[in-house]
């Protein structure tokens, strides 16, 4: 499980020193971390930080809800 955003499946290890600065760290455990591709992007191109989670997930707009819920209810009739 990636160790930032805790959502997703690990993919990639990132160096918190970078191995260019401090190579004597590439692999001392309390060095890397692991992360999804996501969070990984984000960090190296994004200028996130490794310390703060991800923004939540955008939650549905309300009209989006409403489909939901239809969808729901057509269902049960279907089922009914
Ligand atoms: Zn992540
Ligand atoms: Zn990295």
């Amino acid at each position: 499980m990636c160790e930032r955003c805790q959502r997703d499946l690990t993919d990639e290890v990132h160096h918190i020193v970078p191995v260019s600065q401090a190579p004597e760290l590439v692999f001392d455990r309390t060095n890397v971390i692991g992360l999804c591709r996501r969070c990984h992007y984000g960090v190296h191109h994004l200028g996130e930080s490794v310390s703060e989670p991800p923004p939540a997930p955008a939650i549905p707009k309300p009209d989006e809800l409403d489909e939901l819920a239809e969808g729901r209810l057509r269902a049960s009739q279907l089922i009914g």
